[in-house]
């Protein structure tokens, strides 16, 4: 019998197809996750793994917190489920306020979804909404930027700009694209690039085509993390946040990855000194145990809303998920913003972020190395690709990873670091000299 295969059959394996993997090459050598304690995963192979990337940017609290557990058992038999439509339960509004006390001042209104895709289609038809409300109908475009992530729904894929998550699916919805701010002068910076703030400019371009009385709102990552770790250069995010108020335009930052912790702090809006006016959380916010997403407004949005005529029974907005607020995903959440805190979480991954910044750059003469950048417990290298095989080295490497223990992801030509809040020094020590035979073994041909 195969041990990496947790007693599975191969009709079993076959029968799920599994997101955003190579299915053939999975199916052939599996990597099966059995069990997690702390930063750690069990294999099938009964083997420890470190979890490099706090499963996916989800359990910096480490893994099998009995706080969210319990929570989750207590909610569940108290109450397992309530209509999310026209009827309240009360977790979801402790959570609600919960929410908006660790957010920027002026972001105080939560709308829950069940994940980040889902946080961001709230947040584009929101935007497109409140312009309406406001008798600004035709402001409808949606601008994203080149490299961005914003989940997998059509909107989503539409702003979003990665090429790969679009293109076999046909036209997107029409949108525009902000360059990305990957620039070669800022290789190998350490936190924000130096260079790039004029790159903000480049939507007075497209407010130029398009005429900001057709615009609604830009989407963006303050800090991008699926395309690789790209942390905002120093001013840009103030120059969009000025130009879209110039232009009476939504800002909306996409913290999926980047709230409740990732950056040392509640937000990354906190961290760069710039409130948007909408922000998508996900991820973190139920330490990745119960999906669930939230997206918050600024008072002003939300109160545009209310204030149309009509009876006060009127929906203001036709919009919400059958599990919006699930009182179980609420418990969690509630558990986990509980943690965070009691356990001082945002400043222990503010301090071990100085630690992760130190090591990872410290691969920078090693073979096949492009680039190296981090932000907050986030880092990620670019490989250099081999001919003909833009994507295979990462892959290799982040194979040898897994043999040697380690979880890290791998993605386009990147591969990606996001340790738990939780890890140790010694324990980042560890997964980079990992990381540093493995590119030397996949840059040796082994
Ligand atoms: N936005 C950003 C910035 C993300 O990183 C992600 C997930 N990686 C999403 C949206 C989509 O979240 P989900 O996978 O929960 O739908």
């Amino acid at each position: 019998m195969n041990d990496k295969l947790a007693g599975l059959t191969q009709t079993q394996l076959d029968a799920h197809w599994m997101p955003y993997t190579g299915n053939r090459q999975f199916k052939r050598d599996p990597r099966i996750i059995t069990a997690a304690d702390g930063c750690y995963y069990t294999s099938a192979d009964g083997r420890p793994i470190f979890d490099g990337l706090s499963g996916l940017w989800t359990c910096g609290a480490g893994h099998n917190r009995k706080d969210i557990a319990k929570a989750i058992s207590q909610q569940l038999a108290k109450l397992d489920y309530a209509p999310a439509f026209q009827f309240g339960h009360p977790s979801s509004f402790a959570l609600a306020e919960r929410i908006t006390q660790l957010m920027p001042e002026g972001l105080n209104r939560v709308f829950f979804t069940n994940s980040g895709s889902d946080a961001v289609e709230t947040s584009l038809k929101i935007a497109r909404a409140y312009w309406r409300k406001k008798g600004l109908a035709s402001k409808t475009k949606l601008i994203g930027r080149s490299k961005g992530y914003h989940g997998v729904n059509f909107g989503g894929v539409s702003v979003g700009g990665i090429g790969a998550n679009r293109a076999i699916f046909g036209p997107a919805l029409s949108t525009s694209h902000l360059p990305h701010t990957l620039l070669s002068e800022n290789r190998f910076s350490r936190g924000q690039p130096e260079c790039g703030a004029h790159l903000a400019e480049a939507l007075l371009d497209i407010i130029d085509l398009h005429d900001a009385s057709n615009i609604a709102a830009v989407i963006i990552e303050p800090m991008a993390g699926s395309a690789g770790v790209l942390p905002p250069p120093e001013g840009y995010l103030q120059r969009l946040r000025d130009i879209c108020e110039q232009h009476q335009i939504l800002l909306i930052f996409d913290e999926v990855i980047t709230a409740f912790g990732r950056l040392g702090s509640a937000t990354g809006a906190e961290i760069f000194g710039v409130v948007p006016d909408i922000l998508n959380t996900a991820k973190q916010l139920t330490n990745g145990v119960i999906p669930m997403g939230a997206v918050v407004v600024q008072q002003e949005i939300y109160e545009s809303f209310l204030q149309q005529g009509g009876p006060d029974y009127q929906l203001e907005l036709p919009h919400g998920y059958t599990y919006s607020a699930h009182p179980v995903a609420c418990a969690a959440a509630l558990a986990t913003l509980d943690i965070l805190e009691r356990d001082n979480l945002f400043k222990r991954s503010a301090e071990l972020a100085y630690i992760l910044e130190d090591y990872i750059h410290q691969l920078r003469n090693l073979p096949l190395i492009y680039d190296i950048r981090n932000c907050g417990l986030a880092a990620a290298l670019t490989i250099e690709s081999a001919p003909g095989e833009p994507l295979l080295r990462p892959f290799l490497i982040a194979l040898k990873m897994w043999d040697k223990g380690f979880y890290i992801r791998y993605s386009g030509n990147t591969l990606q670091l996001g340790v738990p809040f939780i890890s140790r020094s010694e324990e980042i020590d560890g997964l980079i000299n990992a990381l540093a035979e493995s590119i030397l073994e996949v840059a040796n041909g082994q």
